[in-house]
């Protein structure tokens, strides 16, 4: 087993912008890595590393935009302290070995020479190690998308964040109609191995987040489901974090909608785009959702992003672990609390599978 020191650099001693030779990795990490001892109640299962950082977007609820005054090397509530690739890198392909992770994701600040140090990264980590690798990371060309699907990554996520253009603009800006574009055609020429990430509660309605996972899972695109978290020093910190009614809500039919038990012409809305129906009777949801894989963190697999969106101890929109069974019953609850059935809206329910 390979031994580390406590390598790190320490945070007041660096400048802003973090030099290639440095690699950001994630608290939780850090510890499942052996490079820091932290006591975590639930560990990543997947390595999630920060290339380069200080992004030149200025996404409004993001912590690396251009204008956000948040505390450098975090991001979302995760802080993410520096450490030379050449330790951080050997330490993920021993934790692979060891199977204490299962997948190395390069979340990918938009800074100077992203792409390229991106390739770097990916080519060293596949020279020492079959781990599979994600990268979410904004390009605008499907031959970059290309060179990383070469270089080693297995998967490329391109961030659409928001669900909906309306919803885009006030959160991201104008580039709506680019972003999914450059989505849609990376999904068809890689099927399988593109990926997004939508966040809940930046404006859009449930019926907007439905169609848009409806449209993703057509397309053979896993999504990594957020829940809007306000941090301190950026342009949202003020503004609330969607109900855990409606999160709960969204993570029921993105499950229903993935695993094909329901496509979103069988969900109903209110006139203010709310879940109102699955078209499913009480019975049949309760068992689709019994094992409470609707709540766990959704993404990549072998994803779980611990606290990324839930501070320990609070509210937990996404489950980086299996459900207790009293959590599945509250998550439940919080999804069916304002629902109407199929059998009191008078429409065909659809049947389960046998031993579903
Ligand atoms: S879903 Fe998880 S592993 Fe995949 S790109 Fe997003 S954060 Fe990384």
């Amino acid at each position: 087993m390979l031994r580390f020191r406590q390598d790190t650099v320490t945070l007041e001693s660096r400048d802003k912008s973090m030099p290639a030779s440095l690699i950001g990795v994630s608290a939780g990490t850090a510890m499942v890595l052996g490079l820091k001892r932290i006591s975590q109640t639930d560990a990543p299962t997947t390595a999630y590393l920060m290339v380069g950082e200080d992004c030149s977007s200025d996404c409004t609820f993001c912590t690396q935009a251009r204008n956000s005054t948040a505390r450098s090397h975090f991001l979302s509530r995760v802080a993410w302290p520096p450490y030379p690739a050449k330790v951080a890198l050997p330490a993920v392909a021993d934790s692979f070995a060891q199977g204490r992770i299962m997948r190395c994701c390069l979340q990918v600040p938009v800074s100077p020479g992203y792409l390229e140090q991106t390739l770097n990264l990916a080519q060293q980590l596949h020279s020492l190690c079959l781990i599979p690798i994600c990268a979410s990371i904004v390009l605008h060309r499907l031959d970059d998308v290309q060179a990383l699907l070469t270089s080693g990554v297995e998967r490329v996520s391109l961030a659409l964040d928001a669900a909906c253009e309306s919803a885009y603009r006030e959160a991201k800006g104008h580039d709506w109609t680019r972003r999914l574009d450059i989505l849609r055609r990376a999904a068809e020429r890689f099927p399988g191995r593109i990926g997004t990430h939508l966040i809940v509660g930046l404006g859009e309605t449930e019926q907007d987040m439905a169609t848009m996972l409806q449209e993703m899972v057509d397309r053979q695109v896993s999504v990594g489901l957020f829940a809007f978290t306000p941090v301190r020093g950026t342009a949202w910190a003020a503004r609330p974090p969607p109900s855990l009614f409606s999160y709960r809500r969204i993570q029921a039919a993105r499950y229903l909608l993935a695993t094909g038990a329901r496509r979103v012409q069988d969900l109903h809305f209110s006139a203010a785009g709310q879940i109102v129906s699955y078209g499913l009777s009480q019975a049949e949801l309760r068992a689709r959702l019994a094992d409470g894989c609707a709540f766990q963190t959704a993404g990549c697999p072998g994803c779980n992003r611990p606290y990324y969106n839930e501070r320990p101890g609070g509210v937990m929109y996404n489950y980086p672990r299996r459900l207790r069974p009293e959590e599945v019953e509250e998550a439940i609850s919080a999804v069916t609390v304002e629902l109407a059935f199929a059998e009191a809206i008078g429409e065909g329910v659809c049947s389960l599978p046998s031993g579903d």
